[in-house]
Parts: structure tokens; sequence; C-alpha cells
């Protein structure tokens, strides 16, 4: 690597590139790393990452909350009124005999977004406020890296909006205050994952413990 000078040596990482293996280093903040066989870019640290990365979450949690308390969709057919909330998709499924899929569903839109809310702020929360990790910050961390792809957040609002051009035809749908706090929760839960600089992480939880 180079550009830049790295400062400790925390485990290995691949190239995107050319599948180089190099040693993932610590960097100064706003510092990148590339490769010293193609040149391409294989780390950046982040101005801030850890109060950036809160600041999101904490915007996340509260659109979050939203997500689930207000009602998501309102389905308007020949005088009827039916009102949805983000886990009745989940519960229909559930009870046509889907179980396996309303759980798919359930963790897509609720589930993950919760554990990774939840667990980031659980670990970064005592590092920023108190210097100090919190109890199996390492288990916790590691979940929270490794469900990370599962929450897939954007697959499940595109799924809403084809069901959306669909059913237009046939009936009026109005999006309720949970419908947009779920936009705005992938706009911050993408941008909370963009900030988050995990080798720092670990290595703010190695010098604190
Ligand atoms: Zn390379």
């Amino acid at each position: 690597m180079a550009a830049t000078t790295p400062t400790e040596t925390v485990a290995f990482i691949a190239c995107h590139e050319c599948d180089a293996l190099l040693h993932e280093r610590v960097l100064p903040p706003g510092s990148i790393a590339r490769c010293t066989r193609c040149g391409g870019l294989v780390q950046r640290a982040r101005h801030d990452s850890i109060d950036r990365t809160l600041a999101f979450l904490f915007a996340g949690l509260v659109l979050f909350i939203l997500a689930n308390v207000y009602p998501f969709m309102t389905f308007r057919l020949e005088g009827r009124e039916q009102v949805s909330n983000l886990v009745s998709g989940a519960i229909v499924l559930w009870d046509e005999g889907l179980p396996e899929l309303g759980i798919l569903v359930f963790m897509t839109s609720i589930g993950f977004p919760a554990l990774q809310i939840f667990g980031l702020l659980y670990v970064l929360g005592p590092l920023r406020f108190e210097q100090r990790p919190a109890r199996h910050f390492g288990p916790v961390f590691r979940m929270i890296l490794a469900i990370g792809p599962w929450g897939m957040l954007e697959v499940y609002m595109l799924g809403v909006l084809v069901a959306i051009v669909k059913l237009s035809e046939m009936a009026t749908l109005a999006p309720g205050v949970a419908f947009w706090s779920f936009c705005g929760l992938i706009v911050t839960m993408t941008a909370a994952n963009a900030s988050l600089d995990p080798a720092l992480v670990w290595k703010k939880l190695g010098a604190a413990r």
C-alpha cells in the first residue's frame, strides 16, 4: 500500500481490482491506501467516522420507529379502506401458509435493520461517549458486519414499488408516514454503512480494552 503512512497492522485485505493480499491498516482520517500492485483504491479513512455513523444511526432509529408505528399504505377500493403496516406483509404471508417467506420478509424489513441499528449503537455509543468498550463488543460487532449484506432494505422497497404499480390499476393507494420514513431509513442506513470504518472501530475497541 502507498499514498499514506500506515500506523498499525490490523488484518489482511484483498484488492478488489487484482486480488492481491495486502495488510489492512488503520489510516489517518481523510487518507486513502492504494494497492502496491495495480494502484487500485483498497482503503479510505473517513473524517469523523464514528461521529458521522452515530448521527446517521440516531436519525435511522427515529425513522425506524416511525416506520413501525404509523400506517405504511392505505388501500381504497369501491368505498372500502384497508390500512397496512410495515409488519402486515409478513403476517399475511405467515397466515397464508408461507411461514418461511413471512420470516424472510419480516427479517428483511424489520429484523436486520433493527439488529444493525441497535447493535451499532451498542458498540459505538460507549466507545464515543464513555471511551470504553461495551460488554461482548467483539461478537456483537462481528455479527453486525456479517448481517450487513442481508439487510436489503432497498430490495424490499423495490418489491413494494412493483406491488404499488400493479395494484394502482385496480385500487387507490395512499402512502402513509411509515412509507416515507422507510424511504428515509434506506438513505440513512446507506449513509451510516458508508461512514462506518470497521478497521478504526476495531483499533479503538482494542485500545480502550
Ligand atoms: Zn490491486
